[in-house]
């Protein structure tokens, strides 16, 4: 399979068309950005990490039964997936107190929520993102009413999976953002991507950031810290 023609250049990703209508190739840029874009920059290697930490964690839930985007792995930062009609919201799970939730409703980050939180985002940059919830969804009809509940069912069956899975790895799954779209078979499937650029990911025991964090707020060490995860996805 190879990449013809560029289709759309993200932040992060550069996604191309394929021979195959309903296939696509996904290019890992080492570009990072944070803060609706404000700060830019790179990080070495982040391309390739991405794409390997994805298709580890894409292949584990396929595994599980969740369907995904995720056909397979091409170059060291490309990934073969099938095409989807994205859906215009962004979920986010949290587990542990993190990142915005600590400024919105004045919580300590790092305290344990009693249960996991999911939260809708809507998907526009022109807006930042803004938080939703389940009735702004019905009323701009951003998603049906099935669509909604399979989104939600999933989404925490994601969670509990990669809970335990990342647990065996002496890591805490702080909070992460996940995206849904439409096949051309009218399924709905995880799309987007599984890494520590949209996840939180602490070591359990130090509680050392191992994601993205590193970078938005200036802590160093960020390739390493990416390596370690891929490193301990491994093991
Ligand atoms: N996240 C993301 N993309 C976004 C916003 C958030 O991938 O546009 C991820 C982020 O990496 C974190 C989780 O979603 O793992 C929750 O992010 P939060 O709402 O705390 O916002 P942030 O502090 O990242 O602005």
């Amino acid at each position: 399979m190879e990449k013809l023609k560029m289709i759309y250049e993200g932040k992060a990703k550069k996604v191309y068309e394929t021979g195959k209508e309903d296939q696509i190739i996904i290019e890992y840029k080492d570009d990072a950005t944070a803060f609706d874009g404000e700060k830019k920059g790179q990080i070495v290697g982040k391309g390739r990490l991405n794409a390997e930490i994805t298709t580890i964690f894409f292949d584990l839930l396929a595994e599980q039964g969740i369907p995904t985007h995720h056909i397979s792995k091409l170059g060291e930062r490309e990934i073969l997936a099938r095409k989807l009609d994205i859906i215009l919201i962004e979920v986010v799970i949290r587990n542990i107190v993190a990142g915005s939730l600590t400024k919105r409703l004045g919580l300590a980050e790092g305290s344990e929520l009693k249960e996991p939180i999911l939260e809708f985002y809507y998907k526009s940059d022109e807006l930042g993102d803004p938080l939703i919830n389940e009735y702004h969804i019905r009323a701009e009809e951003l998603a049906t009413e099935e669509e909604l509940a399979e989104i939600k069912g999933l989404s925490f069956k994601i969670n509990s999976i990669l809970v335990d899975f990342l647990a065996d790895k002496g890591i805490d799954l702080v909070d992460f953002k996940l995206e849904f779209g439409k096949g051309s078979d009218d399924k709905l499937y995880l799309g987007d991507e599984i890494s520590p650029d949209n996840c939180r990911l602490w070591d359990s025991k130090s509680k050392k950031k191992l994601d993205k964090d590193r970078f938005r707020r200036d802590l160093g060490e960020v390739e390493s810290a990416y390596q370690e995860i891929l490193k301990r996805l491994k093991e």
